[in-house]
């Protein structure tokens, strides 16, 4: 399977990795015509608000709006793929059904690392939160993965995954065997 991973900004490497220790090649997309070489696409931790800016500069926001790849986005990407952000007046790609609110984890420390449970995977994944989303409310055909602190941090809905923590800081490549082996392979 060929997965891009958007490489305007943020932790693209780590993915890249473990798209490759998964068994599958990962490319680095800079460019929209990309798009059409991919069979899934991840969208990286990093600063929603400057992705946003580079999609704009470079492309991505239409394209991606319109675009019928299955989509995996941690903590930033997570962003990008929400419908409403708490406190804006618009979402970015708007792909999920569900409402986001920014760093919220925030507060009592800037990261913290959990192992948690996640449905469809059969080992605890450990996670990495860093100035963290989490998932405020989920429309009803959007399946709700795994909660931590009685907080939503992990979401699926049909071809789209999203994701609070970052597991491409880890060596936990689990989450990314699902996205593509549940959810890209199965999209063919
Ligand atoms: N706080 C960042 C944002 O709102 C996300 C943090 C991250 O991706 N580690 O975009």
């Amino acid at each position: 399977m060929k997965i891009g991973v958007l490489a305007l900004q943020g932790a693209v490497r780590e993915h890249l990795k473990h798209i490759e220790l998964n068994g599958h090649e990962g490319i680095p997309v800079k460019h929209v015509d990309q798009l059409e070489d991919i069979d899934g696409l991840v969208l990286p931790g990093g600063e929603s608000t400057t992705m946003r800016r580079l999609m704009d500069l470079y492309g991505f926001t239409e394209a991606l709006r319109k675009s019928e790849l299955p989509m995996y986005g941690t903590c930033a990407g997570l962003i990008l793929l929400a419908d409403e952000i708490e406190g804006y007046d618009e979402g970015h790609l708007k792909k999920m059904d569900i409402k986001v609110r920014r760093n919220s984890f925030g507060r009592q420390v800037d990261s913290f690392e959990a192992d948690l449970d996640v449905t469809g995977i059969e080992e605890q994944v450990n996670a990495v939160f860093i100035r963290a989303p989490h998932i405020v409310s989920v429309d009803d055909d959007v399946e709700v993965l795994s909660e931590v602190e009685d907080k939503m941090v992990a979401v699926r809905q049909d071809k789209y995954l999203g994701i609070s923590f970052h597991p491409e800081l880890t060596e936990d490549i689990k989450i990314m065997k699902y996205f593509i082996e549940e959810m890209v392979a199965k999209n063919k």
